[in-house]
């Protein structure tokens, strides 16, 4: 019997596309994947490290599968991803149901990991990180329709309450022939929606080719047949160029969607983070973005309670928020983490006025989201099928303006059965305040 591999794979995208490479190493060794930690033999974790919380749902994991181990349900436990790489001196010792603790540096060697497990050695190796691999083949665990294609690894930005460049090291493109082959072959399995990433997608190729290779880039996923819509997430403010706001509005296959994260609007703390612009100049950019992209949806991420962040700052990006109105938005509570440079700063907002000025802006956010919502009304929308909702008797899915897993969904109804991944026309009867309801009209 073929020895069972379950994944879990915690934190963001760029981390569960490194675990689809390490699922396509596994299976092509021979071992037989499964979709439940409990049904497996050897249970790899995935960890992300980046802030709190994240580190608080790794550890609670690595818990909940030590006690299969204890159980005897599971044999071997392997950890790798950002928690292990960011606390390398200390991970062996914090986790001593892990049969193997590893960086991701490690990952491209999963099968080599597995080998020293199963061999009952326990085995602690931290690869250097920047050897962790670009490419290579995955195994998409996403909606078979839809999939991520990581562009560049780690990031050069700094900002100074960040610790990816610490966990992940420095930005690196991956090569715009092995992106293209990668997308090509997402197309050739059925994969219709490409949904670009990276820690800086706007940075995209300045490493190797000397400049932001990231227009071209997009211009030539959408020659490749089979893709239907292109999505870019993770952009930076100050790398929005007008050529990258023309190949948006001129290409028909990238959606007309960009997810630029500005984490604040004052530009004293901005600045304190070691990002890029003021108010002024931002609500320009986006004012920009509107008028040449028409029709454009705007997402972005703000971080409330940085250090010394007064009253009246935070006043300030809640009113910056109303007037700039962004379709989707995304409001965290400044997380401390040790090793970046703001974890020093004086002047530190305690938890609770950083988590309440973060409801504080969601709030506002679901009236905002409800009323662009609204002007929905009666408009006819292409909407992609993600599946059936059994208790609301509906199919649900997604419009172009909505990205997977992070923002809403549309359900509807159809008179003709349909297919996951199938396009349809949806015209909008209803709304809510993050979703949308309709029916198929075409
Ligand atoms: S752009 Fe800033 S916040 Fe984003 S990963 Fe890089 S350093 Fe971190």
């Amino acid at each position: 019997m073929p020895i069972k591999v379950g994944m879990v794979s915690l934190g963001c995208s760029k981390n569960l596309v490194d675990s689809e490479r390490m699922l396509a190493k596994l299976r092509k060794k021979g071992y037989q994947l499964v979709t439940e930690p409990g049904l497996a033999d050897v249970a790899v974790v995935n960890t992300c490290g980046f802030i709190q919380s994240a580190k608080e749902e790794a550890i609670e994991t690595i818990i909940e599968l030590g006690k299969l181990k204890n159980d005897g349900t599971l044999k071997k436990i392997i950890i790798t991803g950002c928690l292990t790489e960011r606390y390398r001196e200390e991970a062996a010792e914090l986790f001593p149901e892990a049969d193997a603790v590893v960086g991701i540096g490690n990952n491209k060697d999963i099968v080599d990991v597995l080998d020293h497990v199963l061999a009952n050695e326990r085995y602690v190796n931290f690869a250097p990180k920047l050897d962790a691999e670009l490419t290579g083949d995955r195994i998409i665990s996403t909606l078979p329709f839809f999939a991520y294609l990581k562009i560049a690894e780690g990031c050069s930005n700094c900002c100074t309450y960040c610790a990816i460049p610490m966990i992940r090291g420095k930005f690196r493109s991956v090569p715009m022939e092995d992106v293209l082959k990668e997308a090509q072959w997402l197309a050739d399995n059925g994969v219709t929606e490409v949904v670009v990433i990276a820690q800086d997608s706007t940075r995209y190729g300045e490493d190797i080719y000397g400049e932001s290779k990231l227009p071209e880039l997009l211009k030539k996923i959408a020659e490749i047949d089979g893709i239907r819509w292109i999505r870019v997430l993770y952009c930076y403010p100050e790398r929005i160029t007008d050529e990258l706001l023309d190949t948006i509005a001129n290409e028909e296959k990238i959606v007309k969607y960009l997810d630029i994260p500005i984490q604040h609007c004052d530009g004293d703390i901005l600045s304190r983070m070691n990002r890029w612009g003021d108010e002024k100049q931002l609500e320009a950019l986006f004012a920009k973005i509107r008028e040449r992209v028409p029709g454009i949806t705007l997402r972005t991420t703000l971080i409330t309670g940085f250090p010394g962040e007064t009253e009246e700052q935070f006043n300030r990006l809640a009113e910056f928020v109303q007037r700039v109105r962004f379709d989707k938005l995304g409001c965290f509570a400044y997380s401390r983490e040790e090793g970046t440079k703001a974890y020093d700063f004086e002047n530190q907002i305690d938890e609770e006025t950083a988590a309440h000025r973060a409801d504080i802006i969601m709030e506002q956010q679901m009236l905002i989201s409800a009323q662009n919502n609204e002007k929905l009304l009666g408009r006819e929308l292409t909407a992609v099928v993600e599946g059936f909702d059994r208790f609301g008797e509906c199919y649900f899915g997604r419009t172009e303006y909505d990205a997977p897993d992070i923002d809403g969904k549309v359900f509807f109804s159809s008179d003709k059965p349909l297919n996951m991944g199938d396009f349809v026309t949806i015209k909008i009867t209803d709304t809510l305040d993050y979703d949308l309801i309709g029916e198929v009209i075409l």
